[in-house]
Parts: structure tokens; sequence; C-alpha cells
């Protein structure tokens, strides 16, 4: 009843009303009235697209004031520190490092630019997933941060609220939001209940009401204060929730919530009240370790959801007993509060971007930030549980993590969380459960039977990386020291955390194809490696920071405990118990990785002992197996072992070393075998090194041997990767004793050696460590300070080309000299192809610096820095017999020959050698600890490398097949010549070398089957028949003894002579030498490194030395001959044609270098022939000879003739760069405010058309067009390369061009194409005139004629009919292209006669064509001709060719004589007034308003050709006259009249008729008159010299500018040619009149007399600045901020990609549906507009500049660079960029001169749509 009245009224009224009876003490009645008008109001039945509630409640809380007043007054008590702002994707934000406490700190651009961050390390960043600001949250970044305004706690000076102001709010608000809640419950159905789920439908539906809520957060603190009681309040809860009790619709609406939850899987309140303890609890308690162990995989437990899909192609997916710690992690919720059942709907309908919003823009309430972090942890589950099974998990990861990172960046409340609602055990929880829904059966090493799960890669899970924001925020959390102490703390969580890390161990197997090539390359590697970086390596890294200093040594202890545990099941599980599986390798070791991290954190942060965290060898033993596989297989892929596998094998081998991956993959592993190899027996570690490798055969002495395991091509490179991983592994000191300073400057100064590097790459390349996010430097030295201690920086430079280079760093000289290290090289390279450019640039630096001159050096030896006393058991890894076995052998068969050896090979074994050298272990008691047994030979007697290299070895038992050489050999008795010649007979009896190596494997089944003794009795070979068998082998070998009496030292010093190709290269004296100069053998070739390893050995032992002496001493006998073996050959060839390859590129360079010089050298000779030609003749040497051309398509030469026109390429287009010239030298500025503007009134193309148009409202059309030029705007400039051909070679060149289906750059339809010799970008062909030079001759003759007579003379030849010539090829393709001219510009630019398309216009074009090409000369001349005819600009001028084309043409028209200006300028008419004047009914336009310049290029063009160099003399000096005449007229037009009055007494202004015009009272002396006439006709001087240069050849001589008047003068033959130095007032002297002066004057003033308005056709400014860009800010930043969001005018929109002509300042919405016009896009059709077709245009949100030239476009780069010179292409970086003014100098300069065809490349269509 009441509620019904209350409808009734005035909103407003009633709020007014209602709020005084809810303010008195009573307000029972109040509150009755108010819940039955909402009652009614809110009615959830009602459709929430009727905005009348919405209206109510607006108008209710507001009260009588209105809402947005009342907005405006709960703003003012807004007491928020915080900042808070919340942005969606795309927003522009900002981060700074240096004020940041957590890595994911984010500031709005407001709050960044009122802070100071000066000095920072900060960047702009477009936000991806969308954010919020953290500005005034001290718990994620530094207080110094804070802007201006979040500094000042502006809470503490705020008034608290008025009880009144916010009471009804707090009434309303409640029933408003419980009516928002129903809708969302109504509105929702099942995916699988309803066909037509429309769930935007409803979303779309509750917009207002959501924008509302938002709206209130937004009112500041105190509203949110209100809202925040509303919303976590659990009696408003419940009492509105369930709704009444007689309303059905609210108990239906209820159920539905009800049935939600339990659709999704979730128990709600009530159930759980009934099933009470009775719930059943899903699967066992077995945990992590039953799950791997014991409980085997089953599919028995079937979970509803997942019942679809059981198998991805063929894997089956395999199901685990739960092994969920908690199911009620998993599945249960309740609700106490609107804001929980909120939470839950935003989850259903899969986190609307509104929603998210609103629960964001809350946030700065403290207690609703706390009540809704738990919340949103209470939900975790249910919302990944949605994430997994959503359409678009994209867009939902993005929202959750834009709602998670803010409450998890929070340290506070991500530990509160974690204490009070098990965040961790939710998050590790929910972890497992999502990887559990895609293990298979891993098939590594035991198919069969393997009972260890690992993840499916091809899962949609893995692939789509739907994991990340579960990742990320785990990764988030674990930042937080507290949060991580407690992971590490909990040993269930840990062990829940190894077994989820184990399903990641071992996938993505492959499998080496041995038969045919894969058909299918699955791409799923990319899915693997993301899997192990992002949800096992990152989280480990954040372990990791939190492992740092020794009182966290409990830790790591218990990491390393439960990692050894948990690859002691893995092993179990996969049945591995010795020996591989064949052909398989898989990357993924991530529990490896885990335990090798926190061995090396252990040893070097938390002075652990390394000991106490080993396990035992045969532990060591097997984790040593898949790590060094790996090893070997990458030398197997490179070697092309797994082609078959296509290229995917590949990319994971590149992807394992990569700068993002290598940190955590390649690098634990080779640590990892590093500690393994340190522990372990050597002899053990290398035999197993070379089985891995398969190249245990190799390692014989014999000629010939057998590999099953490699073809012929592989070993050698498997015999190198072998060698190499050795040197790698026993050099290689990144995690044994490194300090973190150090191993940065070690990675830079590879990356930089490899190549020079901008600053960007190599931040990028270099490995990120430890926590790529966090942009930490573990050392103490920043990647700057860093940086400049090691590199140089070369600033860009600018090539002639116009290719632009970045800002590059380059290794410093001393870093070459002494630090680059080629094993950190090959360890970081990812293409193997910078192994060789960075040795490359290592010669080229020796060369350079004079170091090493002759041939290619060798890599150069480093000394490693000391190893950390834990990993000391290192280096008997070279101090081992087996080593040195191998080592001996290598260097005997390289010595000889023998197949398969290689340079490289010969390298690494001397680095070993050298490595061995320089890192002795210390003789103790080792030796004798390892019993003598191990060593099953007596080839030497101890381990220390320095007393093997003298000891000889003099036979050595071989087994080789029956056709080797060595079994012919005959054997003598050995000799007893050498020192161990008494061992002989212990030797012969104990070498039994062949298989030594390959049975040290066995020592593995020794150990493991505990019974060594009488395991290696029984397989040791019998040593006593000499011609052994062994069964089964098919070809029979035999057991052969070879004679050796070698040492190593003796292999040496003869490798010595063999690689100096010198006998007895070493004398006997030579090591005295040597010690002089230990340094002189840091740098050289493979000499070098002999000498400097028997220096060292000398120094180090007194026994080598005199060894050394002595063999050096020896006479030897010729050098081994060198046997022809095919590998030798191999090599052989294999060197060669490396070297023809390299002469054969030499080759092409130089022919190449040699075709542009000569190409250089005709573009001078054909460069304006007539020129040339004229210029002979200046040198009196006349020759009767035509002039000939070339032609670049069928290389002839000869004349241009009517018949067979030949014709210059040209390149015609359309400008206006000349209409953009302004009056002032001063770019104009691009405004960056709103205040500041650019009026383009000023610029030459407007003042024209404004000039233009004021005559043709006075006086006659035709005449009009015939007294000014046009061309300011789109006139066509004709460019040429200089380069010409016939015109039928040129159709038949472009008829080839329109078959070649190649892609090209250009469109031949449009008539486009290249020159065919210099690529030229050109679009027609210019006829060249056909003629004798002699011709030239007659124009020049001097003529004494008086000038009375050569006026005559012209007037004469003006009256001669228009000479027709006859129909020839050379007249068709003379109209042909004034055809294309015309086709050039637009027709706009073409028509500005009153009459479109009358022959006045046609004319007023044509000759307006040479007057733009004169003009632009001018400007790329500098604007003047003072640089004199040499200048750069005047070559390849096609002018002269031009003029003849365009005289031809335009003598179709005639100038009727009646009307022919020519009288008028030189003849006073008979009788005053004559005229036909008045006849007509407008005017003929004026003498003195008629543009000189214009009428003198008429006169040259329709006079019949050619012209005599004498009449163009005469109609320039006619022309002058009137010139001067106009100047004085402008000059008297701006004086007072007093100073008229002052000056008409004297000289030539004495009657003067102006009288009336009055503009200026400037104070003027004779001189100031002077200059301004001479100012004034300077423009008509330059033009007539100009264009007389053409015409005639004559040269420009050069002057300085304040000269140019006379000069110009003189040059035309105007003045005296020797300078009057007396009289500098010359502008009159030039005058020259053939008719009483004053009479005409007179006649040209009268005409004028009496023409209102006119005046201003009189005073006109003819100069004009050059033309210039618009003057850009230093800063990018102040273009960005003002463009980025700036309405678009034509739209009214924010474009989506702004952009912005840098020619005008238009803004414009580049590519946007928005502003198209006629299907053509704004950018486009500005650049039509306002450059005639070409733009340049910057394009806001990318920094770059784009040019469109007609229908092409092309990408021209940044004129924007960062700090280290670097463009920032579409802002990744967001690194502050600043002006490169070179750059944009050379933009401008290109716009100027055209030249942005010529120099650019890849051009492409535009099709209209930018
Ligand atoms: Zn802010
Ligand atoms: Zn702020
Ligand atoms: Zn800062
Ligand atoms: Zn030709
Ligand atoms: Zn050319
Ligand atoms: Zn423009
Ligand atoms: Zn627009
Ligand atoms: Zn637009």
């Amino acid at each position: 009843m009441m509620a019904a009245l209350l409808l009734r009224r005035d909103k407003k009224s009633t709020a007014a009303h209602l709020k005084s009876d809810l303010n008195r003490t009573d307000n029972s009645s109040g509150v009755r009235q108010l819940q039955e008008l909402l009652d009614s109001v809110l009615n959830p039945e009602k459709p929430p697209a009727d905005t009348e509630a919405l209206d109510w409640c607006k108008c209710l809380i507001a009260g009588e004031e209105g809402f947005e007043e009342f907005c405006k007054t709960v703003r003012s008590y807004d007491n928020a520190t915080l900042c808070g702002l919340v942005w969606t994707a795309n927003f522009v934000a900002y981060r700074c490092r240096t004020c940041g406490i957590s890595p994911c700190m984010s500031l709005c651009a407001e709050c960044f630019n009122n802070g100071d961050h000066t000095g920072h390390d900060f960047n702009m960043f477009r936000s991806q997933a969308g954010g919020a600001c953290d500005c005034g949250d001290s718990n994620v970044m530094r207080e110094t941060g804070f802007c201006r305004r979040h500094r000042l706690r502006t809470g503490e000076n705020v008034p608290s609220v008025p009880r009144d102001l916010l009471l009804m709010s707090e009434m309303v608000l409640p029933r408003f939001i419980i009516c928002i809640i129903q809708y969302l419950r109504d509105g929702y159905t099942e995916p699988d209940t309803s066909a037509e789920r429309d769930l935007q439908k409803v979303l779309q539906q509750l917009e207002p009401q959501i924008t509302f809520l938002e709206e209130l957060t937004k009112m500041g603190g105190a509203m949110r204060t209100v809202l925040t009681k509303i919303l976590t309040n659990q009696q408003t809860f419940k009492d509105l929730s369930m709704g009444q009790e007689e309303n059905v619709f609210a108990k239906k609406n209820y159920e539905n919530y009800l049935s939600a939850l339990k659709n999704s899987g979730l128990v709600s309140v009530e159930e759980k009240a009934q099933t009470g303890a009775a719930e059943p609890t899903r699967g066992s308690e077995t945990g992590a370790l039953g799950l791997l162990g014991a409980a085997a995989p089953s599919s028995s437990e079937s979970n509803k959801e997942d019942q679809d899909g059981q198998s991805i192609g063929q894997r089956k997916r395999v199901k685990l007993s739960s092994s969920t710690k908690d199911p009620s992690i998993m599945d249960s919720l309740k609700h106490k509060c609107f804001l929980e059942e909120l939470l839950f709907w935003t989850i259903k309908y899969e986190f609307p971007q509104k929603m998210v919003t609103f629960l964001l823009n809350m946030l700065p309430d403290q207690d609703y930030k706390i009540t809704f972090t738990k919340t949103f942890v209470q939900h975790y589950a249910f919302i990944m549980k949605t994430l997994m099974k959503s359409q678009e998990s994209d867009t939902m990861s993005n929202r959750i993590v834009h709602i998670s990172v803010q409450l998890f960046s929070n340290e506070d409340l991500a530990r509160h969380v974690t204490e009070e609602c098990q965040l961790l055990d939710i998050m590790v929880t929910v972890l497992l459960y999502m990887m559990e829904s895609c293990l298979i059966k891993s098939e590594l090493q035991d198919e069969e039977n393997s009972r260890h799960v690992v993840v499916n890669c091809s899962e949609a899970l893995l692939k789509n990386n739907t994991y990340w924001p579960l990742v990320s925020d785990f990764i988030n959390i674990l930042s937080h020291q507290s949060v991580a102490k407690k992971f590490l703390e909990d040993h269930s969580l840990l062990m829940l955390w190894m077994s989820f890390v184990s399903f990641f161990q071992g996938m993505n197997l492959n499998k080496r194809e041995l038969s045919e090539h894969v058909e299918f390359e699955s791409q799923t590697y990319y899915a693997a490696f993301a899997a192990e970086l992002e949800a096992c390596a990152q989280p480990m890294w954040g372990l990791l920071t939190h492992c740092k200093v020794k009182e966290t040594q409990e830790y790591t202890k218990t990491v390393v405990r439960y990692c050894l545990e948990t690859l002691q099941i893995w092993f179990d599980a996969i049945g591995f118990v010795d020996e591989l599986a064949p052909n398989q390798v898989t990357f993924h070791l991530p529990l490896h990785r885990y335990y090798a991290m926190f061995l090396s954190k252990a040893v070097k942060c938390q002075g652990l002992d390394l000991e106490s965290l080993l396990p035992d060898q045969e532990m060591l033993m097997r984790i040593m197996v898949h790590p060094l596989q790996i090893q070997a297989s990458l030398s197997e892929i490179h070697s092309n072992m797994w082609v078959r596998n296509g290229l995917q094998i590949k990319g994971q081998a590149m992807t394992y070393v990569q700068s993002h991956f290598c940190n955590s993959m390649i690098d634990p592993d080779i640590f990892l075998l590093q500690v393994c190899a340190s522990r372990l027996d050597p002899d053990y570690f290398i035999s197993s090194v070379f089985e891995r490798f398969k190249v245990v055969d190799l390692l014989t002495m014999a000629s010939v041997h057998q590999n099953t395991a490699l073809d012929g091509e592989q070993e050698r490179p498997m015999l190198e990767g072998a060698l190499t991983f050795l040197v790698i592994l026993s050099s290689l000191r990144i995690h044994l004793g490194m300090a973190d300073d150090e191993i940065l400057r070690a990675e830079m100064v590879s990356q930089l050696c490899m190549n020079d590097r901008t600053h960007s790459s190599l931040l990028d390349l270099i490995p990120e460590n430890p926590n790529p996010k966090s942009g930490i430097v573990p050392g103490s030295c920043s990647f700057e300070e860093m940086l400049s201690a090691v590199a140089d920086f070369k600033a860009p430079v600018f090539e002639l080309g116009g290719s632009m280079q970045q800002g590059m760093y380059t290794p410093k000289a001393e870093v070459w000299e002494k630090e680059f290290d080629p094993i950190m090289v090959i360890l970081r390279t990812v293409y193997r192809r910078d192994v060789q450019s960075a040795m490359d640039r290592y010669s080229a630096f020796l060369k350079q610096s004079g170091m090493h001159t002759t041939g290619n050096p060798w890599p150069p030896y480093k000394e490693r820095t000391p190893l950390h006393p834990c990993y000391k058991g290192l280096d008997r890894l070279l101090h081992c017999k087996t080593l040195h076995i191998v080592i001996f052998t290598l260097l005997y068969k390289i010595w000889l020959d023998h197949s398969n050896m290689s340079e490289h090979v010969l390298c690494m074994v001397l680095y070993l050698i050298e490595l061995g050298l320089d890192n002795q272990v210390e003789e103790d008691k080792g030796d004798e600890v390892r019993p003598s047994e191990h060593c099953h030979d007596s080839w030497f007697p101890g381990t220390n490398l320095l007393s093997n290299l003298h000891h000889v070895i003099n036979y050595v038992r071989v087994r080789v097949p029956e056709t080797a050489p060595e079994v012919k050999r005959e054997r003598e008795p050995p000799a007893s010549t050498s020192a161990e010649a008494s061992n002989f007979g212990q030797n012969v009896r104990e070498a039994q070398v062949f298989s030594l190596v390959a049975e040290r494997r066995r020592k593995f089944q020794e150990i493991i089957n505990r019974s060594s003794t009488e395991a290696s009795q029984a397989v040791r070979p019998k040593s006593s028949s000499t011609r052994w068998v062994p069964p089964g082998t098919p070809p029979q070998l035999v057991t052969e003894i070879l004679e050796i009496h070698e040492s190593m030292l003796s292999l040496l010093i003869k490798l010595h002579q063999k690689l100096s190709a010198k006998q007895n290269s070493l004398s006997a004296t030579w090591l005295e030498d040597m010690d002089a100069n230990p340094n002189r053998h840091a740098h050289g070739d493979g000499i070098t490194a002999i000498e400097r390893i028997l220096t060292k050995a000398a120094t180090r032992s007194h026994q080598s030395k005199r060894s050394i002496q002595e063999i050096c001493g020896k006479v030897f006998p010729p050098v081994a001959p060198k046997k022809n073996s095919p590998t030798a050959k191999k090599t052989m060839d294999k060197e060669e044609r490396r070297q023809r390859a390299r002469e054969r590129q030499q080759k092409l360079l130089a022919e190449f270098a040699s075709r542009q010089k000569s190409f250089m050298e005709t573009a001078m000779d054909v460069e304006s022939p007539d020129t040339e030609a004229a210029m002979d003749l200046g040198a009196s040497e006349v020759k009767e000879s035509e002039v000939l051309y070339d032609c670049v398509i069928c290389g002839q030469s000869g004349p241009s003739t009517e018949d067979r026109p030949t014709g210059l390429v040209v390149l015609l287009q359309a400008s206006s760069v000349l209409g953009h010239r302004c009056k002032s030298d001063e770019a104009k500025k691009l405004p960056t405010t709103d205040e500041e503007r650019i009026y383009p009134a000023d610029t030459c193309g407007a003042a024209h058309d404004v000039r233009l148009a004021l005559m043709q409202s006075f006086f006659k059309d035709s005449s009009c067009l015939q007294s000014v030029s046009i061309g300011w705007d789109g006139g066509v400039y004709v460019q040429t390369c200089g380069h010409t051909l016939h015109i039928d070679c040129h159709k038949s060149y472009m008829e080839s061009l329109r078959n070649d289906q190649v892609m090209q750059g250009f469109s031949v339809d449009k008539g486009e194409f290249t020159c065919p010799l210099c690529r030229q970008f050109a679009n027609s062909v210019l006829p060249c005139r056909p003629g004798r030079s002699t011709e030239v001759v007659s124009w020049h003759m001097p003529s004494n004629k008086k000038t009375s007579v050569l006026v005559k003379e012209v007037e004469d030849l003006q009256e001669q009919l228009g000479f027709f010539p006859t129909e020839s090829n050379l007249s068709k393709e003379m109209e042909l292209v004034i055809k294309d001219i015309k086709n050039t510009t637009q027709r706009k630019y073409m028509d500005y006669g009153k009459n479109p398309g009358s022959p006045d216009n046609d004319f007023l074009f044509m000759y307006s064509v040479a007057r733009t090409n004169l003009e632009l000369e001018l400007v790329h001349r500098g604007g003047n001709l003072c640089s004199g005819g040499a200048s750069g600009a005047a070559k390849r001028s096609c002018l002269n060719q031009l003029f003849h084309v365009l005289a031809m043409h335009m003598r179709l028209y005639s100038i009727d004589s009646a009307y022919n200006p020519w009288t008028r300028l030189t003849q006073v008419a008979p009788n005053g007034n004559n005229n036909l004047q008045n006849v007509a009914p407008r005017p003929d336009v004026p003498m003195l308003f008629r543009d000189c310049p214009s009428l003198l290029i008429i006169f040259v063009l329709t006079m019949p050709q050619p012209l005599r160099k004498e009449h163009f003399i005469c109609l320039v000096r006619m022309l002058y006259n009137l010139q001067y005449t106009q100047a004085l007229a402008a000059l008297s037009a701006k004086f007072s009249p007093e100073e008229r009055q002052a000056w008409s007494t004297s000289g030539t202004l004495k009657k003067c008729p102006f009288n009336t015009i009055c503009l200026s009272s400037s104070v003027w002396s004779p001189q100031s008159i002077e200059y301004s006439l001479q100012q004034f006709c300077l423009p008509y001087l330059r033009l007539s010299c100009l264009l007389q240069h053409h015409l005639y050849g004559d040269n420009l001589s050069g002057c300085p500018e304040e000269e140019e008047f006379s000069g110009l003068a003189g040059c035309l033959g105007l003045l005296d040619p020797a300078p009057q130095p007396s009289n500098p007032m010359y502008s009159a002297s030039c005058l020259d009149w053939t008719v009483s002066a004053f009479d005409l004057m007179s006649q040209w003033c009268s005409e004028v007399t009496g023409l209102a308005d006119t005046q201003t056709l009189l005073v006109q400014d003819l100069q004009w600045a050059s033309p210039h860009l618009l003057h850009l800010p230093d800063n990018y930043n102040t273009i960005f901020q003002y463009y980025h969001k700036k309405a678009c005018t034509a739209c009214k929109k924010v474009p989506k990609d702004p952009a912005l002509c840098l020619v005008c300042g238009t803004f414009v919405c580049l590519k946007g549906l928005c502003c198209k016009q006629h299907g053509i896009c704004e950018c486009v059709w500005h650049s039509q507009h306002c450059g005639a077709a070409t733009g340049i245009f910057l394009l806001i949100n990318a920094s770059v500049i784009i040019i469109i030239r007609g229908h092409r476009f092309c990408l021209w780069g940044s004129v924007y660079l960062d700090a280290h010179g670097e463009e920032d292409r579409d802002l990744r970086r967001g690194k502050p960029l600043f002006l490169c003014v070179e750059r944009y100098r050379v933009l401008e300069q290109q716009w100027v001169s055209h030249t942005f065809d010529h120099i650019n490349k890849r051009w492409g269509p535009h099709y209209n749509g930018l």
C-alpha cells in the first residue's frame, strides 16, 4: 500500500522524505516504508534491463541532492592513501625496479609522472592481463617512489563522515546486491543442461547494475567502507540470501544456487551437515611416496569430469589413485557472506571483466582486501577447475592473474593466508590435481614394466600453457621469504612437491628413428620445455633465493634428502639398473636439476660439506647416467645421427642450451656431472664418457678398426664431441668456484665475442638467474657496470645507402686478448656458426693488433679459476691412466694421419694436456687407496700427467682385422734403446689395450653386484695367446703387437715438426730461449700451443725438461710419410672445399665491386648527356657527331631518332614538398598539449591558392591561369638515374616483367619497373631529343644585335605558327610521357580554372611542371645558387629533356596574339587606354600582378625550338624590367605617405602612382631599399639562371651569399661581368628599356589604379624557407603521453593505432574502420591530401615511422632511440626514448629529395588499408 503510494511520487522527494524519517530517533516506520518500497522496486523477477530500479536506488542513496552532487560530497571524505586504480588489458602503465619491492609492482601513468623516478630503472609497459596501481602501498613499493598525492597520506586530514550521509546507502545497497546475486543465480545454466547457454547475454543485461557498483567504488574510501561492511556481513547474507518464507521465486532462486554448487562438484553447507562424518574419503592417504613407489597406475578411480577423452592419440591416459593430500581442498565450499557468493558467480561466469574491475576497485579498503583474499583462496581450487574446463582459457587466465597478482604480491597478506587458509597446501594440491588429469605411462627405459607416469605434453593443458596462472601465483608467493620458509619447513608439502616434479621427469621422450623418417613431427617439445621451466625450475629458483645463508642449511638438507629419495623411487619405477635403453633421450630431468642446484647453493653459500649431501657411489653412478646421455645425444644430434627424427630434435638441442633455459637445464646437468666426476673413479668416468659417445672402438692405435655403433662419417664429429665435452667438464667453473660477478662477466664476454650486440639483445642473451622476473642481479656488479668494463659502445652509424644501424656493443681489445674463452662460447652457442663467428672475429683482432698475422690462429687456452676445495676431485679426471692412454693414442694417430682425426681433435687433446699440467693433483694417498687392480694395464707407471708425459711406450697390443697393414708387418725383436727397455717383457705381457676402455663399464656391474673381484677376474680377457679371436665376431680380428717407442712428449715434438713442416723444428736449445718470454705463447696456432705445453712441462718437471732436450737433440728421420688415407683426404677435402668457397666468395665480392665501380663510371658518363656535349663544345672542339646514348638493355650505343627513340629512365612522382614551405626557417613544433596548435595557412601552397583565388575573383580566368604557376602542392617531379634505353627495348623489358611471376615490390601494371642497370625504382621513360650537337653551337653564337632588334625577332618568332612535328615514334612517345605526367598527380592539382578540363588548365599545368622541377632543384641546392654548378644536386638532371617534351606539347596551344603579353611587356599602347578590357566582362590580369618566372617559362616553352640564346637573354631582360617595377610597387606599398613623398622626389620612383596604400611605417634608407628590391627580384634571377643552365649548359659560378644578386645578373648578361665595387646599387643598372621606361611603367601602373582590394596582390613575399618536417620533442614520452589516448577529431574515438603526420601534424586513425571513407583508410587518405600520395607517419604506439608512397608503403624505422642507441619497436622494452637528430635529418632529407623510393627497400602494397 505504502509502497504503491511512494512509487507514484517523485523519486527525489520520496528519497528526501524517507531520509528524514530514518533520521528520527524512532525510525521504525521509515525502515518499514523503505523495505516495502524496495520490495517492489528491486524485484528480481523483472528483467534487469529495466533500469527503473537502478534509478530508484540512485535517488534513494543520494537523497534530496542529485546523484552527481552526492558523489562529489562522498568523494570529499575520501581517506584512501592508496591509488588502487584498476586497469584492463592494453593499458599503459609503468614499472620501476628501483622502487619496487615486489617484481609485480606497477604504477598508473599519473602516479608515475607525479613521483620522482629520475635515474631509476623503470620502463613503460602495456598491460597484458590488466592490473592496478600500487602507489601508496608500502608493502609492494618503497615510499620514496610514491607520487606527491599518495605520499601525503591524505587520509589523516580528511574529516570523518557525517552519520546521515551514507545512511541510505547502508540500507539500500544490501538489497541491491542480493538482487544482482539473484539475477546471477537465475541466469546461470550448466554447460550440459542447456544448448543455448548464453552467459554473455545475462552479463550484458546486468551491465548497468555492475557499472553502478563500480561507480560507487570510485567515490572513495567512505563508500568503500560501507560496501565492505555489506559485502562481508554474515547476518545480512543469512537474512537475504534464502529469501523470505512465502516468496516462491526466492526459493526457486536459492535452489538454483544450490544446484550450481552441486554441479560444480562442491558440497554446500547444508549437504555437508547431512553427510557429516560419513563423507567418503577419496583414495587412501598414500601420499607421494606411495604414489610413486608402490601404487601402480590404475584407471580404476573414475572422476566424472574426466570421463571423456580417455585417450589422446595412441597414448592411454593414466589415472592415479588420488594422491590429493586433503580432499576438502578440492571439493568443499561454504558461503557465508555476499562477497563469497559474488566471487562464486564471478567464477561461474568465467570472470566477466566488469565484475573483476569492481572486485579489484574495492581493494584499497584494507578490511575488504583481507576478506577478499581469504575468499579467493577459499575458492582457489574451484577457480582452477573452472579454468581447466573453460573454452576461453586464455582470457580467463588473464583475468585470474589480474586479481591474484594484486593479492599475492603483498607479503603480509600472502603470509596471512598461508597461515590461516593453507594457501600452500591448496596450491600444491591443485597443481597436482591439474597435472594428474593428463598423465601417461612413461616409456623411458623399460617400456613394458615402467611404473613411472609423466605428463602428456600433447594435452591442451600443457600445449596451451593453461596451468600458468597457477604456477605464476605459486612463484609469486614463494618470492616472499616468510612463505617460502613455511614451504621448506613443511616436509609433507615438500614430498608432495617432489612427486609433482617427478611428473615432468622423463617427459617428452625421444626415440631415435633408425629406419624411416618420422612422418609427423610432433611439436610437443616446446610445451615440455616450457613446462619444466615454468612449473619446475621457476619455483626452484624461488626457493633457492631463500637458501642463501648458513642459517638455512636445514632447508637445503631437507630438500636434498627428498630429491634423492624421489630419484631413487624414479630409478626403481622406470626399472633402471645399470644399462640405458638404447636410442632414447629425454631432455627433462627436473629432479636431477633440483638436486644439483641445491647442492651448488649449499656449497657456495651455506658452507655445507658436499660429502654430507652425497649419496653412495652406486647412486652417484646412476645419477650420472641420464645427464651424460643428454650430452652424448647433443653430440649425436649435431653429428646428424637423429636426422630422421626431423627438425624438432634439433630444436630441442637448441632450446636446451638457449639463454632462457641454460641456467635451469644444461648448467645444472654439467654441474651434476662434475660432482659425479669428482667423486667417482676417474678411470670409470672417462671410459663411460667415451662409451656413451660410442667412440671407444676408435681409440685403438691400429690403423683400421670397426665400429658397430657409428657410421664412418659420424666418428669424427662424435670423437670431437666427446673430447669437447671432457674439456667443458674439466674447465667449466660456473658452479665450481666462480663468483657471481665473474659469471656475469664470462657470460657477457662470450656473447659479445660471438657477435657485436645491441644492449637489448645482450640483455636477452645473458642467462636468467636466479629469478628472471625480478631483474635482480646476483652479484654486486650491475649489468651496466659490467658492460662498460668489457665492451665499447659503437654509436649507431648511418650508412650512405640509408640503412640504419643500432647502437652496438663490441668487446674491448683487452677482452679479446685476455678473456676470450672458446669453451664458454661453445657452451653457450645455440647455432654452430656462432663458434666460427667468434673465431673469425678473434683472428681479425689478432691480425689487426699484429699479435698473430700468419694463418689461422687456434682458440686460445685460458687458465681457470681454482676449484672450490669441495670439487678438487674433479682434477683427478685429468690425472688418470685412461685419459692418458686416450691422449697418447690420439696423438699417435694424428701424427700418423689415421682416419677420422682432425685439427679440432688435436686442439682438444692439447687443451686437456694443458689443463692437466695447470691443475696438478697433490700426490696424495688417493693412489694408494684405489686398488691397483682397477687399472688393467701397464701403460703408465702412475696417474700423474707430468710424469706420464715423458714415459715411453714401447709396444702396444692391438686387435685388428686380418687385412690390416699391421698384420703383415714383420715383427722384429724390440731394440732396447729406450729408458724403459728393461720393462719390455712386462709391457708385452700386459699390454692389452684395445678393449681397455670398453672394459671400464663392467665396473659398474661389479659395484652393483658387490662382487668386484670375481667379476673382474671373470671378464678380464686372457692375454696369453697372440692370436686371440673372440668368438662370434664376424670379421676375423687378430691381435697384433705394434712397436711404438714414443712418449707423449716425443709425439708432441713430432707433431710440432709436422705442423711446421720442418724437420728438427725445435732445436736442442730452444727451451732456453723460451724461458725468456713466457707471454708470447698466449695467442697463436697449433705450433704455439705445443711449444707452450712443452715449456710448461719443462718448467714443472726436470725429467720432462731433460727428456725434451734429448728428443730435440736427436736427429729425426724425415717426417713420417703422409699416408693418403681416405679420411685424411676427406679432412683435406673439407679444408680445401672451405678454402675454395672462401676464394669463390672473395672473387664474387671483387667482381661485384668492379661492377659497381664501372657502373659508377657509366653513371657519370651518361648523366646529362647534353650538358656534357655542350661542355665539350665550350672547349672549342666542335664535333660534328650526334649525341649518342647507350641502351642499358641491349647494350648498343646510338643516337635517339624519330624512328627509334631512346629515352631516359625516369621516376615521376607528385610532390607537395614545395607547398609545405613556410616563411620561417624554423620548423613548426609538433603540438603536445591541447593548447598548442599548428596553423596551415602560412604555407607556400596555401598562399598561392589564396592569390590565385583572389585574382580569379577580379580578372579573366584564362588570363589568371597564365599569370601564376601551380604545382606547389601535387606538382610532378621528374627524376632520373641517368640511364638510357631504347624505348622499344623498354617495352619488351616491361613485357618480360609482366610475365615474371616473382614477387616484386612494385606493380608492373602501373608502369613501374626498376632500372635494368642500377635497380632504381622508375615508372616512365622520357624520350631524348634527337639532334646534332652542332646546333648547340649556333645557340651560343655571341650576338651584337641591339635589344630592340631582338625584341622584334622574338615577337616574330612568337607569331610563327606552331610547328607540328610529323607523326613519328618519337612524337608518340612524347605524348605518352605527357600522359604519364598527367596521371602522376590527382585531378584536383591540375584543374584550377573555372572550366574544368579547359585547355587553359592544361596549359597552366604543363608549364608548371617545368616550374616545379626548377623550384625543387633550387630547394635541393639549398635555396640559392651560391654553391655553383658543380653542386651534387645538379647531377643526373633530366630537365633539358623534360623541357623539350613539354615544349613539343605546349606548341599545340598558341596564344592569341591579341593577348600576347610580350606586346604589353615591350610596347607602350598606342593610346593610353586601348584595351579590350572594357569589352570583356572581366579584365586581363594587370602586368604588375603577373608572375615573371611563369611568364619566362611560358615564352620559352611556346617559342619555336631550339630557342637561340640571344632570344632567351632578351626574354630575361624584358621580364626583369617588369619584375623590377613590381618590386618598386611592392616597396612603395609598404611606405608611409610621408616616406613615399620623400622618396618620390628622387630617382625612379618619381611618378609612382601608389598613393593610397600604407602598410608599414618603418624607416627606410637607400641601402635597405636596394636590399629589399634585390630580395624581391632574386627568385626571378635564380630561376632564369637555372633555366639558362639547363637549356644552354652554362656553368653556374658560385659566389658568396651576399653577392648572389650581382653574380646571377652577371651570369644572365644583365650586368657587366666586371664587378662595380664603387656602386653596390646594381638592381637599377640591370634595367634595359627599348621604349620609354616611364611611359611603360605608367601604363602598367595605370592597369592597377582604381582596382580596389587588390593591393595584397602587389605585396607578395616571394622568398620561402626550405621545407621542414615538424620539430619533435626530445623525449618520446612527451609525444606518447599526449597522443596515445587522444581522440581522433574525425571519429571522436581514441584510435587503436594512432598515427601522426610528420609533415603537418594531423592525427589519424591508422587502419581504423571508424575513419574509412570511400574504401580508403584515414592514413592513406591523408597522404593523398597532405603530400599528394606521399605520407610520413609516426605510429604512436610503436615509435616507428611508416612511409606511404602511392599504393605502396614501407616501415622506415624509428627516429627515437633509447640510451643505448636502439630502436624500441612497439615499445616492448618501454625504456625512455630520445630523438636521434641525425636520423630525423636523414628522414627529412629523403623527403625533400624525393628519394624514399630509392633508399628504402621492402615496400609492400597497402591496399588503402592503413
Ligand atoms: Zn596511481
Ligand atoms: Zn599515486
Ligand atoms: Zn622509481
Ligand atoms: Zn636497346
Ligand atoms: Zn639506372
Ligand atoms: Zn599531413
Ligand atoms: Zn580518425
Ligand atoms: Zn577513427
